[in-house]
């Protein structure tokens, strides 16, 4: 019946039974595409599910197109399956990979935290613990014992925290995101290599987020160049060998640097009246200066033929140091002057010497990456030549610093605040 007028009750009845069944209809469509929905739900992992739709499905096309590059490198197709295969994105990473942290901790926080009595706890008895092996590799690199075992209780609490995090999706999360260009993509092609030469099964190859793995925190290209096999069973075992672990730590700061004989430095009290815009000079001239040992030890004049430089991680408020070659050798395991000096003075308490001396200022933060990076951005346009942009501090900056301080007139102690920025970018 074709129903031109709807207003009689005939065709207000046929209206609403085809209203009915068209109802009916769309929600037996509904139901099916539902059912669909929680059909492929089923299917792809959890963490895939969790992820933002578009990413999930682009991820995988990424993932593929990596094959061919992956194959130049050598990795096998076979190793190529079986790694990637199943991956999913791991939304987590993703949001770390993101997070912008701002001010960093107090420095004196900060070493507290890193060298607690617990620590220093724990790295005593791993030196008792493996004593023999400890020489044997100290004998072998020239490393001494309470630096590795310094570094191995501060990046993982001596392989009890060693991130948690599986290598392969991880990296495959930062790659896909262009994490630091091509960085995380050409760290996730080295891993599968390490994958293929049979040093760990890819469930076990465990690691932080941005792809750091085992007791020591190796990336695998850290891990390509610097892993050793010290316990001689043919593998390269960073996740459970403690001999492998130990021996890379030694070996990887050998490769880049480390003296034997020399000390990374020492706490020192600074004379009453010194300028310091003098920074570098050797041993016996800052003996010469009136410089002392915080410990009450002496300093070495004889034996050491390269500098040390001064340095106030704190400002000239806080403890001074001394540092030589070895203090940067640590900052090539990782970048920041605090690690650098959380690690040495751990390695020097476990010898037995004493906590710092001077008192760590209060108020005195790290400043952000990005603040950094204005420091040196606004240091180049006023002609200096930083090393970098990307806010490494290293001891060259901080004498570009004490430069800009004296104009300003503040100490020239090199460290840069919140408010040698303001005043170096006009503020
Ligand atoms: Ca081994």
């Amino acid at each position: 019946m074709r129903c031109a007028q709807r207003i009689s009750p005939v065709c207000r009845r046929h209206a609403a039974r085809a209203a009915l069944r068209r109802a009916q209809l769309t929600l037996a469509r509904m139901t099916t595409a539902a059912i669909a929905i929680l059909i492929a739900l089923l299917f792809i992992s959890p963490a895939v599910a969790q992820a933002p739709e578009p990413e999930a499905r682009s991820f995988r096309g990424y993932i593929e197109s990596l094959r061919p590059l992956a194959l130049a490198r050598g990795v096998a197709s076979e190793t190529f399956d079986r790694a990637l295969a199943s991956v999913a994105y791991d939304v987590e990473v993703a949001r770390l990979s993101r997070r912008q942290p701002e001010y960093g901790r107090p420095v004196g926080d900060y070493l507290n935290a890193m060298v607690a009595p617990s620590r220093i706890g724990g790295g005593q008895k791993r030196l008792a613990e493996h004593r023999g092996l400890l020489d044997d590799i100290e004998k072998t690199f020239g490393v001494p014992r309470e630096v590795i075992v310094a570094i191995w209780g501060i990046e993982t609490s001596f392989g009890a925290n060693q991130g948690g995090k599986r290598v392969i999706p991880s990296l495959a999360t930062l790659a896909f995101h262009n994490y630091k260009g091509d960085f995380a993509r050409d760290e996730l092609l080295t891993a599968l290599r390490i994958l293929q030469d049979g040093h760990i099964p890819p469930e076990r190859m465990i690691g932080s987020w941005a792809g750091a793995m085992g007791q020591p925190q190796f990336i695998p290209s850290s891990f390509m160049r610097w892993a050793v096999d010290f316990d001689g069973d043919g593998r390269r075992d960073l996740w459970t060998s403690v001999p492998d672990v130990l021996a890379s730590i030694a070996n990887y700061l050998r490769a880049h640097g480390w003296q034997r004989e020399l000390p990374w430095g020492f706490e020192v009290i600074v004379p009453e009246h010194f300028d310091p815009r003098k920074s570098r000079g050797s041993f016996r001239e800052w003996v010469t200066l009136g410089f002392k040992r915080a410990d009450g030890g002496n300093l070495p004049t004889s034996n050491v033929r390269d500098g040390a430089i001064l340095f106030f991680p704190s400002g000239a408020r806080g403890p001074a140091f001394l540092v030589t070659k070895n203090f940067d050798v640590i900052k090539t395991y990782n970048i920041s002057d605090v690690y650098a000096l959380a690690v040495l003075h751990l390695a020097d308490r476990l010898r037995g010497r004493p906590p710092f001396a001077g008192r760590w200022p209060d108020g005195d933060v790290q400043l952000s990456r990005e603040d950094r990076m204005r420091i040196q951005a606004a240091l180049a346009e006023r002609g200096f030549s930083p090393s970098n942009r990307q806010g490494m501090i290293d001891f060259d900056l901080r004498d570009d610093i004490r430069k800009m301080q004296v104009q300003f007139g503040m100490t020239p102690d090199g460290h840069p605040t919140p408010e040698f920025l303001g005043r170096l970018v006009g503020r």
